[in-house]
């Protein structure tokens, strides 16, 4: 399978904005098993904004533009230092690639980015992919790696989307402040009414929330690639989804 793993800053970075080493280490363990086994990976991963804060010593995340990029600036290389380190460890060969809106929506530029991934998986890399925050601004920008994941997947024709959250899945209620919230396992059609289970935003270091996630399965399911929302507190978590088992919230694919 062509799998696309998306993992919020919340998975990778602790409340204090730093890196979560065992979280990580485990995260790329798996990935990198799953990759032996003969699967395609692609990471998109968040954290360079969460990172840089926690490496900058800033108490909370920059609200203005520039303090948001510098601070991308800095994490995305604390970033891919640690995922080449450890996937390094495994034999596996990653490569960075940073886009922004215009890079979706200009035809040459999208199909530039096909051409290189399609190329890094012919080569047996693992892209792993991030928003190029350092010169996203709001006119240009994707906004969120939830979608941006989804648009990686419909341009990679993945067969699967995985994404990582600091919750198990999408709930009846809110499982924060609602102790009769009920997880639910599989989503066959993206209503309004599961659109109002969303909600608002998650954690404070990552940038979207559970509405963005099913805009994402949205897109994906449309385009025939099945989603799945899990907990990316235990990364092992990924082998049972790529096994079919019933673990978070999947969003059945299109299959018109
Ligand atoms: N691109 C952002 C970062 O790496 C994250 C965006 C998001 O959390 O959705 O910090």
């Amino acid at each position: 399978m062509r799998i696309v793993v998306k993992v919020g800053t919340s998975t990778l970075a602790h409340k204090t904005g730093n890196l979560n080493i065992r979280r990580v280490e485990q995260l790329c363990k798996v990935l990198s098993d799953l990759k032996n086994s003969g699967h395609e990976i692609i990471l998109v991963s968040s954290g360079a904004i969460g990172m840089g804060v926690g490496k900058l010593c800033l108490s909370s995340r920059p609200d203005d533009i520039p303090g948001k990029q510098a601070a991308a600036a800095v994490g995305q290389c604390e970033l891919m230092y640690t995922y080449d380190k450890l996937f390094s460890e495994y034999n596996h060969t990653v490569a960075q690639i940073l886009i922004v809106g215009l890079d979706i929506e200009n035809e040459i530029r999208n199909q530039n980015f096909k051409n290189t991934l399609f190329r890094l998986l012919e080569l047996g890399v693992l892209p792993i992919v991030n928003e190029n925050d350092t010169v996203s601004t709001a006119e240009i920008e994707i906004g969120d790696n939830d979608t941006l994941s989804a648009i990686v997947a419909v341009n990679v024709q993945a067969d699967l989307l995985i994404l990582l959250s600091d919750i198990d899945g999408l709930y009846t209620a809110d499982p924060r402040s609602n102790e009769n919230a009920e997880l639910i396992c599989e989503v066959c059609d993206i209503t309004p009414e599961i659109y109002a289970l969303a909600g608002g935003k998650g954690s404070t270091l990552g940038t979207g929330g559970m509405s963005t996630k099913i805009k994402a399965a949205e897109m994906a399911n449309s385009n025939g690639i099945d989603m799945v929302i899990a907990n990316g507190n235990a990364p092992a978590i990924l082998y049972d989804i790529v096994e079919g088992k019933n673990v978070g919230t999947k969003f059945l694919a299109d299959r018109k």
